[in-house]
């Protein structure tokens, strides 16, 4: 049986240009800034794997293919 909070969706930080528009773009609200900066001093987002359906609109959303649906 599948672990609720088995990683469902790789975050690669490193690509955010802090935009949130997939925070906006989330309908079950699991990506939160993550508190962490990445090197171009940008305020990163997390995803909440527990509350993730895998849905794919962030990856979708996301200018600069920071997720990855796994
Ligand atoms: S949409 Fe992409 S670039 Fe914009 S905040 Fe979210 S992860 Fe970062
Ligand atoms: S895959 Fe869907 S539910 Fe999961 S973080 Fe992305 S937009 Fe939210």
């Amino acid at each position: 049986m599948q672990s609720e909070t088995m990683e469902k969706v790789k975050v690669n930080e490193e690509r955010c240009k802090g935009c949130y528009l997939c925070i906006a773009s989330c309908r079950k609200g699991a990506i939160r800034l993550s508190g962490r900066t990445n090197k171009r001093g940008i305020v990163t987002v997390a995803v909440d794997q527990a509350l993730c359906v895998q849905c794919g609109v962030c990856y979708t959303m996301c200018p600069d293919l920071v997720f990855e649906i796994l």
